[in-house]
């Protein structure tokens, strides 16, 4: 295994693969990680972090939908 590709973002560490069980929590943190005016990720901002959005919050949450969406019924 060489893995020198570099393709790694948050989003695809097991934390999506939790929150894809815990589709409630997925929906809220969608619903309130959103950016502001100014681009930034508004709850993060509230948290006291200025983190640009999408935070990581926010694209872990994403990839837990595509994830939910991949699952077999
Ligand atoms: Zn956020």
């Amino acid at each position: 295994m060489t893995g020198g590709g570099g393709g790694y973002t948050p989003g695809d560490g097991p934390m999506a693969g939790v929150l894809a069980g815990m589709p409630e929590v997925v929906t809220r943190l969608l619903d309130e990680h959103v950016p502001d005016r100014l681009g930034r990720c508004t709850a993060c901002r509230n948290a006291g972090s200025g983190m640009v959005w999408p935070c990581t919050l926010h694209q872990i949450a994403t990839r837990a939908q595509a994830l939910r969406a991949d699952y077999p019924r």
